[in-house]
């Protein structure tokens, strides 16, 4: 084993050095050592990805596509990606500098972050949020400023928007907004959205819009974009992780005005080269031939998400209605306090049950906890009986 120097024991990024790991992978790896314990921790579908996707990354590999795939993805994809765009929002991205392939919607966030932003630059996050974007935002060196949007039933307002850049977001560079959220699971009304694109443009910033949970929505609930209102603005940022059950693949886009596509691009570049072929193959497969995979998908959650939510609601949790994604963010009943990492400890460890603090997510989920309901109907079910049981024993 290599022992390091130890002159270049304090060689370390500054930046880098300082950022904590995600508290949610912290807790969840902690619940994986309680032996029997049921997660409902992780932000990923247990489903797995549908076979005709699989067979033509198979067909792909066997035809020796073993080469370096063009940069910002193949034309066939990025046109894949253009037809499903126009198909399900009604937007139009010129295939050839408006649309660049990444490593998983991550990879997309980190090259739109580090493209877009300079030091000491701020952008907006409403919050609560997938903490993942707290640490992205400052890696790049920029500064989080977070909107608690608790009052505001976790949808952001228009005027709350204008309030903070009043004050202490004046002069923000972006706002990061997901819709459907994680981890609320609430997703943006066409008229909340317009009011917010208002604001967005008369401020003069981007709106880096997340949309991986785009097509896990229910009931009635229609998905909107800001890229229908204001694409000079907008940043799309997407992927075929969630809704094709694609997480391990790691096929994410970004879809923007090509002056800004320009630098994205050229991040990209230099961070990945290129996405491996074969998994572009699939994500072609999955949105050309897939229509039907999101859907079959949605009719399972919609069944998990109403089993959860009656369930919780019977035990005294309450919730702004999930309509999106695959969470359920719950408030925790008064009569056993507001400190939500002390309930989730005593749940995970006495009541067999993980599910994260809502206090990771940023301000506003204090007193809340998350659940995932991407587990089987069985291990929902079997959750909700050791919740009650858990209740009932303090
Ligand atoms: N955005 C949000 C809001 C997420 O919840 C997640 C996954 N937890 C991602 C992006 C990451 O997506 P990907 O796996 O494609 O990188």
């Amino acid at each position: 084993m290599p022992e390091l120097s130890p002159a270049l024991k304090d060689y370390r990024n500054q930046i880098v050095n300082s950022l904590t790991p995600s508290l949610i992978r912290v807790f969840n790896n902690r619940c994986s050592q309680i032996p029997g314990i049921i997660k409902l921790t992780l932000g990923e579908p247990d489903l797995n990805t549908p076979e005709h996707i699989k067979a033509a990354a198979i067909a792909d590999i066997q035809a020796d596509d073993s080469h370096y795939a063009p940069q910002p993805g193949t034309p066939e994809l990025r046109k894949a990606i253009a037809d499903y765009l126009k198909r399900s929002l009604n937007v139009d991205y010129n295939p050839d500098n408006e649309i660049i392939v990444t490593v998983g919607a991550t990879g997309a966030l980190n090259a739109v972050l580090k493209g877009i932003l300079n030091p000491g630059d701020k952008v907006l996050v409403p919050t609560p949020t997938w903490s993942m974007y707290f640490q992205l935002i400052k890696m790049n060196g920029a500064i989080p400023v977070q909107i608690n949007t608790a009052e505001d039933g976790f949808v952001l307002t228009p005027e709350h928007l204008q309030e903070v850049l009043n004050n202490e977001g004046k002069g923000a560079k972006a706002i990061l907004l997901t819709d459907p959220s994680n981890p609320t699971g609430r997703a943006y009304p066409a008229e909340i959205l317009k009011g917010l694109a208002k604001v967005i443009e008369e401020n003069d910033m981007f709106a880096i819009s997340d949309e991986i949970y785009g097509e896990l929505i229910y009931g009635d609930t229609v998905h909107h974009s800001l890229s229908q209102y204001i694409p000079g603005n907008t940043i799309l940022v997407s992927g075929v992780s969630k809704a094709y059950a694609m997480t391990g693949w790691r096929l994410g886009y970004v879809a923007a005005p090509s002056e800004v596509m320009e630098i994205i691009r050229k991040v990209n570049n230099f961070l990945i080269t290129a996405v491996t072929g074969n998994v572009q193959a699939a994500a072609i497969e999955a949105l050309n031939n897939g229509q039907n995979d999101p859907i079959e998908a949605r009719k399972i959650y919609q069944e998990r998400l109403n089993l959860m939510k009656t369930g919780l609601e019977k035990l005294g949790f309450q919730m702004a209605a999930p309509q999106g994604a695959f969470y359920i963010f719950a408030k925790i009943p008064d009569k056993f306090g507001q400190d939500d990492e002390k309930f989730a400890n005593e749940l995970s460890e006495k009541g067999k049950v993980g599910a994260t603090p809502g206090s990771y997510f940023g301000k506003g989920g204090q007193g809340y906890v998350r659940m995932s309901y991407a587990s089987s109907t069985e291990q929902l079910k079997e959750a909700l009986k050791r919740i009650e049981q858990f209740i009932k024993s303090i």
